[in-house]
């Protein structure tokens, strides 16, 4: 898997490399997953990979999808044990998108009755085909490069 050096002055690296303290829940070769100090609920997890990376576009996909693998593990475990009813995945890149660690985490937040989270945000109203399509369209121009 892919090696980057660590970047001094960040938080998770310093996690990563034992010289700040978390709580793990589980850790491999590529991938490791500890409690967020600032819960939104109890349980909340971050699942990060071990070599660093900014945001999206700097990682490794196969490392991407081996975080993904691991968060999703994590959450049909907590679900399975009865630790929580269910969870929400979140990944925030970008300053505008509410990063604030530039070392790219999947947070997993379990969810329990009456726990008080919840994303807050004005949906748009519903939009007509036309509009859904002109979007798609758009996107698809946007993103045309992607590898099959
Ligand atoms: P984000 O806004 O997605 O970048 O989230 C960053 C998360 O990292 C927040 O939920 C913080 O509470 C969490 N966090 C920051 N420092 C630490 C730390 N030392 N140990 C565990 N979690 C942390
Ligand atoms: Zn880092």
């Amino acid at each position: 898997m892919a090696t980057a050096a660590p970047q001094e002055r960040c938080i998770f690296c310093e996690i990563v490399a034992g010289r700040r303290p978390a709580s793990f829940v589980y850790t491999d070769d590529d991938v490791v997953a500890f409690l967020d100090i600032r819960p939104l609920t109890r349980g909340h997890l971050l699942v990060i990979p071990r070599v660093h990376a900014d945001r999206l576009e700097t990682l490794d996909p196969e490392l991407g999808a081996r975080v993904f693998t691991v968060a999703q593990q994590l959450a049909v475990a907590l679900r399975g044990s009865g630790f929580c009813a269910g969870t929400n995945l979140f990944l925030a890149d970008g300053v505008l998108a509410g990063q604030e660690v530039f070392h790219v985490h999947l947070h997993v937040v379990p969810r329990t009755q009456g726990d008080g989270f919840g994303l807050q945000a004005k949906r748009r109203h519903e939009s007509d085909r036309d509009e859904l399509d002109a979007t798609a369209e758009q996107i698809r121009v946007a993103t045309g490069s992607i590898p099959q």
